[in-house]
């Protein structure tokens, strides 16, 4: 029997897309067609791979609005930031393009008196890449870009809420001239992860996700001894401290906290402001954050779009009511739209009590909790005091003084004066509960690699 899935639009309630779920024996075809096509896969000279990576680059070029518009009407992105979104695929896609071969060469330890020794860095082979619908694009390429080009090849359970991005994904790489089997979409349920995990044709796995979802890949890839990267979520503290250059840094602060309609994983989530300059940032920080439009993601005006889907709107708007009711102030917002569509205001939390929700979990959705500190010390208190180490940013005009600051925090990403994105140059990745691994740069494409010592005497 086939089972049908459903895209829906959140900003509308709209049904985007039906798609067929991978049947058993779909799923069967295409482990197995992917370990084939690892096997020539990995022996095709890295000059070729990168060629078809450049290709892929091209053809996400040549559709972009077609992509952008897929993204925004599955999970409800501002059509800007989604066309920005595509453009950042093709910079992950070029940049491999450019870079594989130089981060995979040989490294040679000695080359005598006793022997010649080195690292070569080789495939693994077929890699599950389990992500999430907040990047739809980005999260897929960021892995698949480095994993292609390594010589591994890729299967992708995709979020269940974008199976038309999911689907668009693999056709870029067909497209583009990739091998059959070289990247291909299962649209499996969350339920069937395990059993593909414990698959023996698969050879590692990446999640970026919630940590729950997180432990449950941790648990079973360990269980089979199979190697791991896990992004997960953060709860990113925004430090500002009495020097900070304070136009940028409320500009920033709004910026960072509501990118995506506030779903990012690095977005700036508690904002930790020393006594001296509270009140400034607070009132110009409400100020900006009102000012925002909400609206249809469709319309280029639009700030921010609806949450990705109507029950994740429902569990924020729970952590913000638990919140105020454990003595949070609210200081704007904090209430759900009244018009249909998963639609959530900018909302500001202050006073927040410790070991309340927007102390202590993930706020996926456009709510900042400001926290008032005495002094840098207790910011970088307040700003490690979580189980999460994904991203923080301070914000000073003291750039050593910074640079001090950004050593102490606990995070995998420590930004000063900007906020914290990614980039194919730099690793990234996170400590604590928000995972371990790295993606991006040099070290990214190193995650999934035999690192092989090599002796010759
Ligand atoms: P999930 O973590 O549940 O979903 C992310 C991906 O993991 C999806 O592909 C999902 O599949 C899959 N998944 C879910 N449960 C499991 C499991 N037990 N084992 C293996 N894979 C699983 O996120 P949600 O969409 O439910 O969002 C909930 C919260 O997660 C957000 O509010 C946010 O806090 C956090 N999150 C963090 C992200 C990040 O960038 N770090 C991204 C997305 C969410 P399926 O869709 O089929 O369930």
């Amino acid at each position: 029997i086939r089972v049908s899935i459903e895209s829906t639009n959140p900003a509308t309630g709209e049904v985007v897309g039906t798609f067929d779920e991978t049947s058993s024996g779909d799923r069967e075809a295409h482990l197995e067609r992917a370990v084939e096509t690892f096997e020539e896969w990995s022996e095709t000279p890295i000059e070729h791979r990168q060629q078809l990576l450049s290709a892929a680059a091209d053809v996400l070029r040549e559709n972009s609005e077609e992509y952008a518009e897929l993204m925004t009407e599955e999970m409800g992105k501002p059509i800007g930031q989604a066309r920005d979104e595509v453009e950042k695929c093709v910079w992950v896609c070029d940049y491999y393009a450019e870079h594989a071969a130089e981060h995979l060469d040989d490294e040679v330890i000695a080359s005598e008196p006793e022997a010649r020794t080195l690292l070569s860095y080789e495939p693994l082979g077929p890699i599950l890449a389990i992500m999430p619908w907040n990047f739809p694009f980005w999260q897929v390429f960021r892995f698949a870009a480095p994993n292609l080009a390594a010589g591994n090849v890729g299967l992708l359970k995709h979020a269940s809420n974008v199976p038309g991005c999911a689907r668009a994904i693999e056709d870029v790489f067909r497209e583009a001239g990739f091998p059959e089997g070289a990247f291909t979409t299962l649209l499996i349920s969350s339920s069937e992860i395990d059993e593909v995990i414990e698959d023996d044709r698969i050879a590692g796995v990446t999640i970026t996700g919630s940590d729950g979802a997180g432990r449950s890949v941790a648990e079973t890839a360990g269980s089979q001894l199979k190697k791991n990267v896990l992004e997960l979520g953060g709860s990113d503290p925004f430090v500002v401290l009495e020097d900070a250059p304070m136009d940028k840094t409320v500009e920033t602060a709004v910026q960072a906290r509501l990118i995506n309609n506030g779903q990012s994983c690095i977005a700036a989530k508690r904002f930790v402001v020393v006594d001296e300059v509270y009140d400034e940032f607070l009132e110009r920080f409400v100020e900006e954050m009102d000012a925002q439009t909400v609206g249809d993601p469709m319309d280029e005006e639009t700030d921010i779009g609806p949450q990705a889907r109507e029950d994740l709107a429902a569990e924020l708007h729970e952590q913000v009511e638990e919140t105020l009711d454990q003595g949070g102030e609210c200081r704007l917002g904090g209430e759900p739209m009244d018009r249909d569509g998963a639609f959530y205001p900018p909302t500001v939390l202050t006073d927040v009590p410790e070991n309340a929700p927007a102390d202590r979990e993930e706020l996926f959705g456009p709510v900042a909790t400001v926290f008032r500190v005495p002094d840098e010390a207790a910011a970088i208190e307040k700003a490690n005091d979580t189980r999460f180490g994904l991203g923080a940013s301070v914000w000073t005009e003291d750039l050593e003084r910074g640079e001090r600051v950004a050593r102490q925090f606990e995070s995998g990403l420590a930004f000063v004066n900007e906020l914290v994105k990614s980039d194919p140059r730099l690793p990234f990745g996170g400590v604590k509960d928000s995972g371990y691994g790295r993606e991006l740069a040099r070290d990214g494409i190193r995650e999934f690699v035999n690192r092989k010592t090599i002796w010759v005497q």
